[in-house]
């Protein structure tokens, strides 16, 4: 028993141990986090990390997650994104709390400013913002001070307050906190808190001139909401002595700070600024392409948010950068996809199968029945018609078969998926001696389900019937890049962009079933690969994405240096 707890203790990851050790001492009785993210584009995997972490925590741990948008920068923001984000939380399976934006906090964080003005903290500062940077010093050398820092109380809140007004230009005034200009940590050499900005927010409109740095946002808004455990990435490290410094100074609540790495997946990049060179330049089509990294664009490829969720979990956090397989990713698409898929049948590239013996009577299709799922006991079943003319794949047949060939060859038999075993007799060529069909008997004892033929086979073909397929095209997506981690490589990262990334199939022929599918739903086509419908499809055309295929047939190439 004792060793069961230790293992479980083991397998916490270090947050949990914070917040147990929390709850424990009573420093809290109940925990917040907050999802920050900032409204200048969609969110990748690397949010969706982020989602699953603050927001599994908080259920685990009976508390609740906010939601706020970061949106302090006036001139990047757009609702569009506002929008979408919301969508994308939602889809991955969470609710947040409250839905915050930092922009309602203006008013309180410009009071705040004023606190620290009073308290001789902060300061108008008369200098650019290049100068400022220049003034700053190094790691090994301490900075100049501001002529400006030593200015009376008054004259900064008067100062701020014109600031405010919008008696300034851009740029010619900030507002700096008044730390050490000598500080081992840079970022508390003197930091910008505000600076001006006369351009319009997408909700506080022209209201303000003036916005707060980051610096002066995040921590203050997590404040204000009581967030108990701030959870950002690892280059937020340096800042964190500057956010529990403004904390102490203003006497507000405690949030604190801790930090995690970054997720980056193989064969993709992950920033925001690049996502959007990929769609702006068009080397994809849009933010929801289905090999965008982005959360809009897996949900069009076809992985489900419980796959998701699960490979977050599986890969849990770390302290160190590092560089996540996306095989790992695939896997879990892959596990999931199999328990919920629905089986059908359909043939890429064609070739007619003739059974000579098969009568059909007019008017009458003969319906075969099968399991939609058979990962599923509670399956339910569709009806497959079939009939005298039917399509299996082109290179299930071979007229000169190597040996353990189990598929169709002259003179052998197969079994056709949930209908009967057929055997080949002729293979019927056009003048330039192309295979044009293949002629077969068909064993009426065999159908599946009640096959008292005694004949064992060792090959199952998917097949449908000529007459009763339906057609759709087929969109075959890979890896977007071609190196594991292009942001790393020589040049442009777009160099490394992968230009068979995706494949499309005009013309597939398909099970009739099929043409009920649903946006929803999640369809195996059998020893094909995992596939979803497409937003393209229309009353004339269905379109299906390739999720993902049946088994990893990618291998890692040789990586470099050995
Ligand atoms: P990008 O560099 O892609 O623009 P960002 O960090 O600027 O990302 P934000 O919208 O500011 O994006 O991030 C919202 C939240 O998501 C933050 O808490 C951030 O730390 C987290 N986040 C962003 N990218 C990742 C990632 N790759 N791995 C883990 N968390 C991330
Ligand atoms: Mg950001």
């Amino acid at each position: 028993m004792a060793e069961e707890i230790k293992k479980e203790e083991k397998s916490l990851n270090f947050l949990e141990e914070i917040i147990e050790e929390d709850l424990k001492s009573g420093k809290y009785k109940s925990i917040v986090t907050r999802f920050p993210p900032e409204p200048n584009g969609y969110l990748h995997m690397g949010h969706a990390t982020s989602i699953c972490l603050n927001f599994g925590l908080t259920k685990k741990y009976s508390g609740y997650t906010n939601l706020r948008f970061d949106d302090t920068n006036p001139s990047t923001e757009e609702t569009e994104y506002v929008d979408s984000i919301k969508e994308d939380i939602k889809w991955l399976g969470f609710q947040w709390k409250n839905e915050h934006y930092a922009s309602d906090y203006f008013d309180e964080l410009y009071e705040y400013a004023v606190t620290l003005i009073k308290k001789g903290l902060a300061y108008v500062d008369d200098l650019n913002a290049d100068v400022i940077a220049a003034m700053k010093g190094s790691p090994t050398e301490p900075g100049t001070n501001s002529p400006f820092r030593d200015r009376s109380i008054d004259e900064n809140l008067s100062l701020f307050e014109r600031m405010k007004n919008g008696e300034f230009p851009d740029g010619t005034h900030t507002l700096r906190a008044k730390i050490d200009m000598a500080h081992t940590n840079m970022l508390m050499r003197d930091p910008l808190l505000y600076r001006i900005k006369h351009a319009h927010h997408h909700r506080t409109g022209d209201k303000w001139c003036i916005y707060p740095m980051y610096d002066f946002a995040h921590g203050q808004s997590d404040s204000i909401e009581q967030v108990t455990h701030s959870i950002c990435t690892l280059e937020f490290v340096p800042h964190r002595e500057l956010y529990d410094w403004l904390i102490e100074k203003l006497e507000i609540f405690p949030s604190r700070q801790y930090e995690f790495a970054r997720r980056n997946l193989s064969y993709t990049v992950m920033s925001k600024r690049k996502l959007l060179q990929l769609v702006t330049e068009k080397h994809v089509d849009g933010w929801d392409d289905p090999r965008m990294p982005t959360i809009t664009g897996m949900r069009r490829r076809g992985y489900t948010p419980e796959s998701i969720r699960d490979f977050c979990d599986r890969v849990g956090i770390a302290k160190r950068d590092n560089v996540t397989d996306v095989g790992l990713l695939e896997f879990c698409v892959r596990e999931h996809l199999n328990k919920i898929a629905l089986r059908r049948m359909v043939v890429f590239d064609p070739v007619k199968v003739v059974l000579t013996n098969y009568n059909e009577l007019p008017g009458q299709t003969e319906m075969l029945t099968s399991e939609d799922n058979p990962e599923d006991e509670k399956s339910s079943h569709r009806d497959i018609p079939f009939s005298k003319e039917l399509y299996i794949e082109r290179e299930d047949f071979m007229e000169n078969p190597p040996k353990k060939f189990f598929r169709l060859a002259p003179g052998q038999m197969v079994r056709l998926k949930s209908a009967y075993i057929i055997k080949c007799d002729d293979v019927i060529k056009d003048e330039t001696g192309a295979i044009t069909e293949l002629h077969c008997t068909y064993i009426p004892e065999s159908v599946s389900g009640n096959d008292v033929s005694d004949i064992k086979v060792k090959g199952t073909l998917h097949w449908v019937s000529v007459k009763h397929a339906i057609t759709a095209e087929l969109r075959m997506y890979d890896r977007l890049f071609k190196t594991e981690d292009p942001s790393k490589e020589e040049g442009d990262f777009k160099d490394y962009i992968d230009p068979d990334s995706l494949q499309t199939i005009k013309t597939v022929y398909a099970e009739p079933a099929l043409k009920k599918a649903k946006f929803d739903e999640r369809y195996q086509f059998l020893r094909k690969g995992y596939f979803t419908l497409d937003k393209d499809t229309s009353e004339s055309r269905m379109v299906f994405n390739r999720t993902v295929t049946l088994k990893d047939s990618w291998k890692p190439q040789p990586s470099k240096g050995g």
